[in-house]
């Protein structure tokens, strides 16, 4: 049995060692303190909590500690947009430069009657998965319609019709994961510098009869819209809407260019908030988010 002065032997051994565990403790609290700015979790109140990634940080408390840490700019936030970039901005005190939303533009305009079908997949009904085969359809470059974008998005804002994906602007919000899944590349990230904005809706580099063989309403490369304004630039016989230049003294011809493609495909799209339009001046929109058009199609056919 323990006499008394083990056992206060033992509650004074315990006593001290608590004693010197806690002077440890706070002395590496102190030595190791890591300060955490105030402003993050105030810059983390003002996000919306998306977690979409598409400011490019994987989730939105990654953001508010880059933004904070002027590794990314105020106004990467696109699902939270301009009002949520001025809030940033006001946190950090810095000047916020003149931002757009950015929103998706979908570089194919082929419905399923438009477009040669070729009829014997019967894989996984997924765009990633048919777009490693060949004979799908006839185009290796435009819109699958098996809707990976469509399940992609979380605000119901992009949806397959009659064989092509479709946004719906009034409810996109312009968080990128669309653009970020489709296996063709397709969509881009285009800063809506307009309520409305013109977009060449095909992907398709091919020589002009090649392109007719699978699709009637795919982009020949005929360089009429380049001809008619110089909004548009045409390489790789394919053409597109030069966004860096979306300006007003750049819009002259846009309305010949539009009646002279023989595809008839430069289309009007889009329909953002109208503070968004108000923004519009001669400021520089920023930069272009572009996809890398190319065909990923693996030419062994399909077996089965
Ligand atoms: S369509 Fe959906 S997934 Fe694509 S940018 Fe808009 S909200 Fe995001
Ligand atoms: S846009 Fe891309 S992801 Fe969406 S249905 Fe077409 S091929 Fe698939």
């Amino acid at each position: 049995m323990m006499d008394l002065a083990t056992m206060a032997l033992a509650g004074g051994t315990m006593m001290g060692l608590g004693v010197a565990a806690g002077w440890v403790l706070g002395w590496a609290s102190r030595i190791f303190h890591v300060e955490v700015d105030p402003r993050i979790e105030r810059v983390n109140a003002v996000l919306p909590g998306a977690n979409c990634g598409g400011c490019g940080c994987t989730g939105c408390q990654l953001y508010a500690e880059a933004v904070v840490a002027g590794r990314i700019g105020p106004d990467k936030c696109t699902v939270g947009g301009p009002s949520v970039a001025q809030a940033i901005a006001e946190i950090l005190g810095v000047e916020l430069g003149e931002t757009w939303p950015f929103r998706p533009i979908v570089h194919c305009r082929a419905h399923t009657g438009d477009k040669l079908q070729m009829g014997n997949y019967s894989g996984e009904s997924t765009c990633a998965a048919a777009n490693l085969v060949n004979g799908v359809q006839g185009c290796t470059y435009g819109c699958l319609g098996f809707g990976d974008c469509e399940r992609a998005c979380e605000y119901d804002a992009i949806h397959v019709v009659d064989g092509l994906a479709t946004v719906d602007y009034e409810k996109c919000t312009g968080c990128g994961a669309c653009a970020r899944v489709c296996p063709r590349n397709i969509i881009t990230m285009v800063p809506f510098k307009r309520e409305r904005m013109l977009a060449v809706a095909c992907s398709n580099k091919d020589f002009g009869k090649d392109v007719r063989a699978v699709c009637k309403v795919g982009c020949l490369g005929c360089k009429a819209c380049s001809k008619a304004s110089g909004l548009f630039i045409v390489t790789d016989n394919l053409a597109r809407v030069d966004y860096d230049h979306y300006d007003p003294e750049h819009f002259v011809g846009v309305d010949v260019a539009i009646e002279k493609c023989p595809a008839q495909g430069i289309l009007y799209v889009g329909k953002p908030e109208k503070r968004d339009l108000e923004k519009l001046g001669d400021i520089e929109p920023p930069k272009l988010v572009e996809a890398n058009f190319r065909t990923t199609v693996d030419r062994t056919d399909w077996q089965g």
